[in-house]
């Protein structure tokens, strides 16, 4: 084939070929056949090539490929070391190096060949440091720096070519969408402004610069100098903790971040910095407490199962039918290890806690695994738990000697104040369940207020508050209060916290309405003034806060969208009603739910869809109002999807049967026969005669 000499040389160079590898054009061809299916000929070519061409680097970076592609990551190494030595500022030699040392020894190790890497790759060969960056992401998730897979991930996406770009997003988007992260982590994190003299403004600005291209560690240098020109600067000192974290250190990060809470004059944002660095320490605090478990084999599934079903302890789960995955589908039963036995006459005020979780497995003969048992508990229960369901299993139970408990998760000491499970009595309903999470909550916060705190200098909340100029620290806690709670599934209203502990209603924040919503940091979105914002800010608050799952804020953002009809269209009317629903559920206020339902089934158009998009709202309703087994509606609601949907959609009646008995509610089952079913009498065949169904009484 002809190639054009004056056309863009094929090694991705950007150099023109008459200029790069025209002579060793054919050889290239003849490399780029044998690499995926004759690796060992392809090197051999290479390192001839690379003999008589020791300056190309296409050559080297080919040749290294091909041998971490063999598993030879050192003589890859050494390869790429020995060019380098020679030509120190290729930047695509560089990227496979850092690659190369980021696979071999981890970002800690490699972290001043990547930040070189980024230097010199970014402007020419921005894919490249895009994939670095999704790989180093990945390292610093299983390293447990949530700021830094955040960063990562960004820049991995800013630097991604347009094909990769997608997929990427799709990882930002999961990444921001875990719970288990805490909610701030997922969102993204602002550089405060600085105002310095001219020479020295060059060089933060030389710092903002490269801290794009996500050299942390040399941003981070730059900033060094300038803290120790302007000590009591809290912009710097700010700054510095961030990209402390975006780089993965984490304790020096906390530490700058501290400082810079000290410093910062306006409150709120003194506040905000000072949480920040409370909740960096959290992550590396040794003080934590694990959830764990312990794998034991056991013999005749069928035996075990009659001798657990028979203990007070041992309460049965529903069991699940959706068994889509192999995992699942091996699950005999699951159950909940009670603190105390479950009496027949359980007091709806007093249920018992959840002790451990015990799911019981089946054999399954292809991987020719033995039937076991997996008890999930906190380190500080495992021992007691297991105990007791070996009693249980008496000889049925193996030995097991040296199975020592693995752990699950773990989580900073703060949260067990939040973590209990109660044992959820299905008849009750869970609208009760709310009720008495609820009042535990309460009282768990008014410990909390009590309870000494490690950075409030071992006072507690109420003690620290006392000294006005603790009021920084104590603001903080109370926002690291309210991420504690999101991540252990509460989202409770701390404004009555706030104004015990005499901390000033936060400022509302000044934003203009070019301004991007997505762009502020999560700490802030609390501080937003919804009134002030236009109908596309609106639209992005909701859909942000709904990623993050933050119930107040949820509730906020869609009150304001429900006042501006342009805003709700976008968003889709259907979705925010829905969303205001589940909302008033986890609030427990069911009445207002089902006006949410209401407005959810008017703006409904009437088209096509409208059949199934009313099925679905009248299902979701019924989910709802089963919370609460005793609501006077419920009978009228089963009548009336009965008459809608069985004839036309027959499987619906199964759904329902199954919602039915999962929610305690089999009281309700009658409901599910036409007319009510049960007792027949002459005046209930008349209305069944005149309703569509065929009714044959004479089958009863
Ligand atoms: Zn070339």
């Amino acid at each position: 084939m002809a190639h054009d000499p004056y056309a863009p040389c094929m090694c991705g160079s950007g150099k023109k070929l008459k200029f790069c590898c025209q002579d060793i054009l054919a050889d290239l061809v003849k490399v780029e056949k044998l690499i995926d299916n004759q690796p060992d000929a392809a090197e051999k070519l290479l390192r001839s090539l690379l003999a008589q061409h020791s300056d190309k680097e296409v050559l080297v970076t080919q040749l290294a490929s091909v041998l971490t592609r063999k598993g030879q990551f050192d003589e890859a190494r050494n390869q790429l070391v020995e060019f380098l030595r020679h030509h120190p500022d290729e930047p695509r030699a560089l990227l496979a190096l850092a690659d190369v040392c980021l696979a071999t020894q981890g970002f800690d190790e490699s972290r001043r060949i990547i930040h070189r890497a980024f230097q010199l790759g970014a402007r020419q060969f921005p894919a490249g440091v895009a994939m670095l960056a999704s790989q180093i992401a990945q390292q610093m998730a299983r390293a447990g720096c949530a700021m830094a897979v955040r960063e990562h991930l960004a820049l991995s996406v800013r630097m991604a070519p347009p094909e990769r770009r997608n997929q990427l997003l799709m990882q930002l988007a999961n990444f921001e969408s875990q719970r288990t992260v805490p909610y701030p982590f997922r969102g993204r994190f602002a550089l405060l402004p600085v105002e310095l003299d001219d020479e020295l403004q060059q060089e933060e600005h030389r710092a903002r610069k490269v801290s794009q291209i996500g050299c942390w560690e040399p941003a981070a240098i730059l900033y060094s100098r300038l803290v120790e020109k302007q000590p009591q600067n809290g912009a710097l000192w700010h700054n510095l903790g961030l990209f402390r974290a975006w780089d993965g250190r984490v304790e020096e990060a906390a530490k700058a971040l501290h400082k810079a809470a000290d410093l910062i004059d306006d409150f709120d944002t003194a506040v905000e910095t000072e949480a920040l660095a409370q909740l960096l320490d959290l992550e590396v605090d040794g003080d934590a407490y694990s959830i764990v478990q312990v794998s034991v084999s056991v013999e005749s599934v069928s035996q075990l199962l009659t001798s657990l079903d028979a203990d007070g302890r041992m309460a049965r789960m529903p069991s699940n039918v959706n068994n889509e995955n192999e995992e699942s589908a091996r699950v005999a039963a699951e159950y909940e290890l009670l603190a105390e036995p479950l009496s027949d006459n359980v007091d709806p005020e007093n249920l018992p806690d959840v002790l451990a979780d015990i799911t019981v497995y089946d054999a399954d003969e292809s991987s020719e695994s033995d039937p076991q048992v997996l008890v999930v508990a906190l380190d500080d229960d495992i021992k007691e738990a297991t105990a007791l369901f070996r009693s249980l299993a008496g000889d049925l139970a193996g030995s097991d000697e040296g199975n020592e408990p693995t752990p699950v998760s773990r989580l900073p000491q703060v949260c067990r104040l939040f973590d209990w499970k109660t044992h959820h009595a299905e008849h009750l309903g869970s609208s009760h369940f709310r009720r008495i999470d609820q009042q535990r909550l309460d009282s768990a916060l008014q410990q909390w207020l009590e309870k000494p705190s490690k950075s409030l200098g071992d006072e507690s909340p109420l003690e620290a508050a006392k000294d006005a100029n603790n009021l920084v620290k104590v603001g903080a806690s109370v926002i690291t209060l309210d991420v504690v709670c999101n991540r252990m599934g509460y989202d409770p209203d701390l404004t009555d916290i706030r104004s015990r502990l005499g901390i000033p209603v936060p400022l509302k924040l000044e934003t203009d309405k070019e301004q991007a919503i997505t762009s502020l940091p999560l700490l802030q979105f609390a501080r937003l003034a919804e009134p002030e914002l236009s109908d596309d800010q609106v639209v992005d608050f909701t859909n942000r806060v709904t990623l993050v799952r933050h119930l107040l804020l949820i509730e906020r953002a869609v009150a304001e969208l429900i006042r501006r009809p342009a805003a709700l269209e976008r968003f889709t009317p259907m979705r925010a009603h829905m969303l205001r629903a589940t909302v008033a559920r986890e609030k427990n206020d069911l009445s207002r739910a089902s006006e949410c339902f209401e407005d959810a089934r008017s703006s409904v158009a009437d088209n096509q869809d409208a059949f199934r998009t009313k099925l679905e709202l009248d299902i979701r309703e019924l989910s709802f109002r089963l919370d609460n087994p005793a609501d006077p509606e419920l009978p009228a609601l089963l009548t009336s999807i009965r008459e809608r949907y069985f004839v036309k959609i027959p499987e619906i009646e199964e759904v329902i049967r199954e919602e039915l008995v999962n929610s305690g509610c089999t009281h309700l089952l009658d409901q599910l026969q036409p007319a009510g079913g049960g007792l027949w009498t002459p005046d209930k065949e008349e209305k069944a005669a005149s309703s569509e169904k065929l009714w044959v009484p004479g089958q009863d």
